[in-house]
């Protein structure tokens, strides 16, 4: 029998690209249920699967905010049981902290935090009744050590950590396996979807020079990661079906291959004072490396 798959946020990214990816495989192993919050934007991901994998892909609406969404999308199940989910659906907001509103930072923390959490809420005793499941969540290196300028973002993935790593032990006796997979910078649309504060904005008029100063690197800085070391959606999908085919998966998977050096220093030096130094050279220092 083909394993039933949910993931949210597909109309894009990594999302996209695993429900592609699952719905193609040529054992026809996979039935998908690529959800999306907006159906409007589903003419991509239909374009990428040109037409084919009629019978191994199913595109459903489903707004991770929304309860009634998630128990619709549900309900839309025809076998009526996921045996793997993917939280997936994620946003970025990005700037100086004192500019950031109450709404747009609530914003984050519904949708990487509550939404994760409710999705997993909405499917998980039908997954303990069934006596086994898997759970993957798009984890951010974001989510293991802080980045200037996104507070709010790491605050919202920090959570997603302290969430998945609380349950993982609990379903370990649901022969249900968690697991977070790590993202570095991948190229996608999240840079475009994200909200960020624009150097001119408005908004910026009332923070420090200082401060803007360091907002200006750390764009540059942002940048030149996304153009040098960004992976593909592709390398993604490889370790999430790294994850999907383990009789036993990990609860961590780094998609790089190895926990990023900067993650290795908050843990070899746990005082975190070598953490914020060498970060800080890193993003801010730059101009005189
Ligand atoms: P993306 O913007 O292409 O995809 C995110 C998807 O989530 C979009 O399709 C968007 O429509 C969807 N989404 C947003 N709000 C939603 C909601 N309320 N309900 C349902 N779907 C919603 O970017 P991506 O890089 O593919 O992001 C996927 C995940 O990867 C996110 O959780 C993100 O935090 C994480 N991530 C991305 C990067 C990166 O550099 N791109 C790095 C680390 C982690």
């Amino acid at each position: 029998d083909a394993k039933v798959v949910l993931i949210t946020g597909c109309s894009s990214g990594i999302g996209l690209s695993l429900a592609v990816r699952l719905a193609s495989d040529p054992k026809k192993a996979f039935k998908v249920y690529a959800t999306m919050r907006n159906l409007a934007k589903k003419e991509r991901l239909l374009e990428s699967v040109k037409g084919l994998h009629k019978d191994t892909l199913d595109i459903l609406q489903m707004d991770v905010t929304s309860q009634q969404s998630i128990l619709d999308a549900k309900g839309r199940v025809v076998e009526k049981r996921v045996d793997i989910l993917v939280c997936n659906a994620g946003v970025g907001l990005m700037g100086p902290l004192e500019v950031q509103s109450l709404d747009s930072m609530r914003k984050i923390l519904e949708v990487n935090l509550l939404g994760t959490i409710q999705t997993i809420q909405a499917f998980l005793p039908d997954m303990k009744a069934q006596g086994e499941g898997r759970i993957l969540v798009t984890g951010s290196t974001g989510g293991l050590h802080g980045l200037p300028f996104n507070e709010v973002y790491c605050a919202s993935k920090f959570a997603i950590e302290g969430a998945c790593e609380s349950l993982a032990v609990l379903l370990h006796h649901f022969n249900i396996h968690v697991s977070l997979i790590e993202c570095g910078p991948v190229n996608t649309d999240f840079m475009v979807n994200l909200q960020k504060a624009e150097l001119g904005d408005t908004c910026l008029q009332k923070v420090d020079n200082h401060t803007l100063k360091l907002y200006e690197k750390y764009l540059r800085h942002c940048g030149s990661i996304f153009q040098n070391s960004a992976q593909d959606t592709e390398d993604i999908v490889k370790v999430f079906q790294d994850a999907i085919q383990s009789p036993s998966p990990a609860f961590r998977y780094f998609t790089s291959g190895v926990m990023p050096p900067l993650t290795k220093l908050k843990i070899t030096e746990p005082d975190g004072s070598q953490y914020i130094s060498t970060m800080s050279k890193i993003i801010f220092s730059a101009e005189e490396q």
